[in-house]
């Protein structure tokens, strides 16, 4: 798709507020696309420099992804702006518990919030992206989906279930020419892991190849670059965006 073009096609970013999602919506924003920011506060982008044009292709959309009527009313307004193109399920939290402490509720709520949020936002476009004849969802995976992480057991299996529903939705919507990746990015800094102490910090940069963290605009970019290029091929699959961390020996 030429830059260009981009203006005309929709892409719906959920938790765009700040962290990961806001540099994600600021470089989809930069390369011409209008893009819903799906925030709980509906405030748009909270975070991250950008210029007039860029900040006038960036629409703050009221959503709350573990709210079911939420999330159907953000796409019906997103899908108003026009063509709804691509959808990015970027928003996640995080709930560090051991298990044997962890209760029932800060389970589901994990839950809810990462995966059956991701799952229920999918359904929400799909009636859209085929009567469009193609479209594209970036999931926001984790390489936590494939760790043992102590205190880690909800967000964890939350991550696992995004590469599940990533393959099971790319199988099923193939034919109507709908891609579905995850993007499973390492340690970036952000809110998110902003209260861990130093000693843990240096004990995880020290397992990274390049003994750095990523930012959040390394993921946005990779986020960028595949919903600007339609690789229909592509599909299905987790990419891990860690530093190498996963597959070091
Ligand atoms: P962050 O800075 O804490 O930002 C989280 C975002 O999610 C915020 O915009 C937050 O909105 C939003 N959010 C949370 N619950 C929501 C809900 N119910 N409805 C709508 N939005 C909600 O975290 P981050 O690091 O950018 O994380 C973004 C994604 O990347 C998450 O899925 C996370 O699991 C994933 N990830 C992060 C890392 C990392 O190291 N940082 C690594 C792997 C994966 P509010 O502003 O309203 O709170």
């Amino acid at each position: 798709m030429p830059e260009t073009d981009n203006q005309n096609h929709v892409v719906a970013v959920t938790g765009a507020s700040r962290g990961i999602g806001a540099a994600i919506a600021l470089e989809l924003a930069e390369a011409g696309f209008t893009v819903a920011a799906l925030t709980r506060q509906g405030r748009g982008v909270e975070q991250g420099d950008r210029d007039a044009e860029t900040s006038r292709n960036i629409v703050p959309v009221v959503c709350d992804v573990a709210d079911s009527a939420s999330v159907e009313a953000a796409i019906a307004e997103a899908a108003a702006l026009g063509t709804l193109s691509s959808l990015v399920n970027n928003a996640g939290i995080w709930k560090g518990q051991r298990s044997a402490e962890l209760s029932n509720d800060d389970y589901q709520l994990v839950m809810d919030t990462n995966a059956r949020g991701c799952f229920e936002l999918c359904r929400a476009v799909y009636p859209h992206f085929k009567s469009n004849g193609s479209g594209t969802i970036i999931n926001i995976g984790s390489f936590y989906d494939k760790l043992g992480v102590p205190g880690g057991l909800a967000y964890c299996a939350s991550k696992a279930a995004i590469g599940a529903i990533t393959r099971c939705l790319a199988v099923e919507w193939a034919r109507d020419r709908i891609r579905v990746l995850n993007v499973a990015p390492g340690f970036i800094e952000t809110d998110l892991n902003a209260s861990l102490p130093d000693t843990a910090r240096d004990a995880i940069r020290a397992r990274i190849p390049g003994g750095e963290f990523g930012s959040p605009a390394d993921v946005g970019r990779l986020v960028r670059a595949l919903v600007a290029n339609d690789i229909p091929f592509m599909t299905g699959e987790t990419m891990y965006i860690d530093g190498g961390q996963g597959i070091k020996e």
